[in-house]
């Protein structure tokens, strides 16, 4: 298999719907950053929850969040598509 379609599978392996509260599709970390308080809750969207994956602003491009990176394998993904765009640990993860 040549690399492109090695990586192309392994985007389609991983490619789920992100669960910002759930667990990392690559390295199984729990972005789970427990519940928001009751009294700010009025200023988030349920599940109330904070969530440690980390939102990038590409300056350049957006002055707004375009990716999430997950805090423990630096995985990063698209925000609308989901898919993943950079990631060292889903390629470490293939070689094996
Ligand atoms: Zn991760």
């Amino acid at each position: 298999m040549t690399k492109k379609i090695i990586e192309k599978e392994l985007k389609k392996k991983i490619k789920t719907k992100l669960d910002y509260y759930g667990l990392c599709p690559v390295c199984k970390e729990s972005w789970d950053g427990g519940d928001i308080p009751k009294d700010i809750r009025k200023h988030y969207n349920k599940p109330y929850k904070w969530s440690k994956l980390a939102g990038i602003e590409t300056r350049e491009k957006y002055d707004f969040v375009s990716q999430w990176q997950c805090p423990f394998c630096k995985t990063k993904w698209d925000r609308w598509t989901e898919e993943i765009v950079e990631s060292k640990e889903a390629k470490k993860q293939n070689v094996r």
